[in-house]
């Protein structure tokens, strides 16, 4: 199995979204928003390696239901917030995107 992908999408150079494959298995694409002045939103960093880690945690109201925290690219499920098949939960790299 391939790792997931994070888009990350800059615009003059701000941080405006994070978008990624749902790694709970549903396919859905999850767009956390990192707009300071909008709720919710997200903080994202990367590692030397380009490795995600997003605060807070992604819950996701869908079927899926799944709720998980990324760091360092490695999604940790939180107690029921695990899917019956999730991916393999790794994102080894933040995407540049417009
Ligand atoms: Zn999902």
């Amino acid at each position: 199995m391939k790792a997931d992908r994070l888009t990350l999408v800059e615009s003059g150079g701000i941080k405006k979204w994070a978008c990624l494959t749902c790694p709970g298995g549903c396919g859905e694409v999850i767009n956390l928003s990192l707009n300071p002045n909008q709720r919710p939103r997200w903080r994202i960093s990367e590692d030397f390696w380009l490795r995600p880690t997003i605060h807070p945690s992604v819950h996701q109201k869908n079927e899926c239901g799944c709720h998980f925290w990324i760091k360092n690219g490695q999604t940790t499920w939180c107690r029921g917030g695990r899917p019956s098949k999730p991916s393999k939960g790794e994102i080894d790299t933040c995407y540049r995107g417009k």
